[in-house]
């Protein structure tokens, strides 16, 4: 496994490889790999010649008061736990050699990133939109992995391609979940046992709610109400948002006709967790 440091060489990289006529399918992560980084490395593969993991904790998709200091980093860990899965080129820019000092262009999208993590993390979809179209151009992938857990940065992403016609196919895999059912995260790492065990709360509503909207249920009312009744008895649990939406335009919607997304982002102890589901009859 190659490890590249710079966006030059990477992309020079990654034009020799076009030359070669080679398919780069490319998974941008954040670092502190868990299994479901590796299964979206698993995807990449089926579809490419080389996958690129690209690692790099972007400070522009961080608020201020956001964990951008404290997010878990181990570069020897998840080098090693790359060379395992596969990955042929591990690309790891530091922040400065990502953006210049005096960077003043971003992209920035107008309308599925209005509401939930876009509505309580301002900017933080600029920055990913940002970072990801950097990285499509120095890695310059055929194909891009993201996964589902990141339900509204996967639609984000996949809008930014088609409107900023970047010739990369975006494809999404399903969220890896603990045994107990708890979605992995790298921020489950800040959680205390206690909180750990809270934190089921999340994936517990989401199933109540599949199971309603088995039963016939399709008020999406009625349906936050009996997620908010679960989250709310674990008593370090502070709901950031609960909200149903279309999945296709992510505007909230009151009657579940066509698929809708549920998606939660709840606050347990100091540590933010998401998790989401798609309903469709
Ligand atoms: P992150 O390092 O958190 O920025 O995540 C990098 C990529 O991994 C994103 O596309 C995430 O959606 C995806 N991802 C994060 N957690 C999971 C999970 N539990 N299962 C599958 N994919 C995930």
């Amino acid at each position: 496994m190659k490890i590249i440091h710079f966006g030059k060489e990477m992309q020079q990289t990654a034009h020799a490889l076009h030359g070669q006529g080679k398919r780069i399918g490319c998974v941008p992560t954040m670092g502190f790999l868990h299994a479901g980084h590796l299964s979206l490395v698993k995807l990449a593969r089926e579809r490419s010649d080389v996958v690129i993991l690209t690692l790099f904790v972007n400070p522009t998709q961080f608020g201020p008061q956001e964990d951008l200091a404290k997010y878990p980093r181990n570069f020897e860990r998840d080098a090693a736990l790359c060379r395992e899965a596969g990955v042929d080129i591990l690309f790891a820019p530091e922040a400065p050699e990502m953006y210049a000092a005096d960077a003043s262009i971003y992209v920035v999208e107008e309308k599925l990133s209005r509401g939930l993590c876009g509505a309580s993390r301002l900017g933080h979809f600029r920055g990913v939109c940002t970072v990801v179209a950097k990285l499509f151009n120095l890695c310059m992938p055929h194909v891009a992995v993201f996964g589902e857990k990141d339900a509204q940065q996967f639609r984000i992403i996949r809008r930014m391609t088609r409107d900023l016609n970047f010739p990369v196919e975006i494809v999404s895999g399903p969220t890896l979940r603990e045994a107990d059912g708890l979605a992995m995260s790298s921020r489950n790492t800040y959680l205390s046992a206690d909180e750990r065990q809270q934190a089921l709360v999340l994936k517990r509503a989401l199933d109540e709610t599949a199971r309603l909207f088995r039963a016939g249920w399709r008020d999406a009312t009625a349906l936050k109400t009996a997620m908010q009744k679960i989250i709310t008895q674990a008593p370090a649990a502070k709901i950031d948002y609960i909200e149903i939406v279309d999945d296709e335009t992510l505007e909230p919607v009151q009657t579940l006709r066509k698929p809708a997304l549920v998606a939660l982002a709840v606050f347990i102890g100091k540590t933010r967790l998401i998790d989401n589901i798609v309903l469709k009859a």
